[in-house]
């Protein structure tokens, strides 16, 4: 089957494409040619291929799991690529039917694989179907990027956020549990559902992302304005209850203080904001804390961050 015969090749090239075929024209010219599917059929799967590289669907790349379907012709594909093939086999274009694969389940589960977090330092090995939900909860596994103003897609362990946050996105880096920071917004009027700025701190040898952001609480148009920061903990979730912090804004006699526990970055920078686990300034209030003629917003915010015993 090596031959280099360029019809097979063309044949096997145009069956392994990624999306479901959008053509007709395209369908038609592989129904075609029945006997070259089988031949394809046989020599699709080399016999020193791993076991592993068995459950691999073809259309997704993913490990598969129950239930692994497969064509009248062998070919395997996972559960969340087949509603979107169009009850055709990605691979022969053949009628996919609703075949289970139930001798690959049954290998599968015989299976013990090391977490694929081992290059983070997991040495977990795990039967093949626990796998999955160890890898979900693995404490090795990375973090995603917890600058919120774009979208990242970053992910890495601590140190390597840390400098990522420097250096990719110019984060302000400070050293101590103590701050004192100014916001200031010349037009107050333009609340953009945005993050406005983040600051990492670095103190009790860990680091903490404090974010202060605009954002409309309430519906899209009617929704009042109003501003929030926050403290998260760069690292998991159990580690973060150790901490605690404060927040202060005021002026003009008025003060507002907000004493939290630093969320983990595990939890996205949106799930913590609209869960409002932080300091929360009205926009009126905010614009009188600034002074002036409310045309700029100027506010000073003061912090702690603290080990608890
Ligand atoms: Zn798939
Ligand atoms: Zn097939
Ligand atoms: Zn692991
Ligand atoms: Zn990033």
């Amino acid at each position: 089957m090596a031959s280099g015969n360029s019809f097979f090749e063309d044949m096997r090239t145009k069956s392994e494409v990624i999306d479901p075929p959008q053509s007709e024209d395209m369908m038609d010219i592989v129904e075609t040619g029945n006997d070259s599917a089988q031949n394809i059929a046989k020599s699709h799967v080399p016999v020193t291929s791993s076991v592993h590289d068995l459950l691999e669907c073809p259309v997704c790349l993913n490990a598969m799991y129950p239930p692994i379907h497969q064509c009248s012709n062998g070919h395997t594909l996972c559960s969340s690529c087949k509603p979107r093939v169009h009850n055709r086999c990605p691979t022969c274009r053949h009628e996919l039917g609703n075949i289970r694969c139930l001798a690959l389940e049954k290998v599968a589960a015989s299976l013990d694989l090391p977490c694929k977090y081992q290059t983070y330092g997991c040495i977990g090995i795990y039967p093949y179907y626990s796998k999955l939900k160890h890898e979900s909860q693995c404490i090795y596994r990375p973090y995603n990027c917890p600058y919120a103003g774009s979208e990242c897609d970053i992910v890495g362990d601590i140190p390597s956020l840390v400098a990522h946050l420097r250096d990719d996105h110019k984060v302000d880096m400070h050293n101590g549990s103590t701050f004192n920071h100014r916001y200031v917004k010349s037009n107050p009027q333009e609340v953009e559902n945005a993050t406005w700025m983040l600051t990492v701190f670095s103190c009790f040898g860990q680091y903490f992302c404090l974010h202060f952001e605009a954002f409309q609480l309430g519906s899209r148009n009617g929704g009042a304005p109003v501003y929030i920061a926050f403290l998260r903990f760069m690292g998991d979730d159990n580690e973060a209850k150790n901490y605690g912090y404060s927040l202060e804004v005021g002026g003009q006699g008025r003060k507002m203080v907000w004493q939290g526990i630093p969320r983990s970055i595990r939890d996205s920078h949106r799930k913590v904001r609209d869960s409002f686990d932080g300091l929360i300034i009205q926009r009126n209030m905010a614009l009188s804390f600034s002074g002036g003629d409310r045309k700029e917003l100027k506010l000073r915010v003061t912090g702690r961050i603290w080990k608890e015993q």
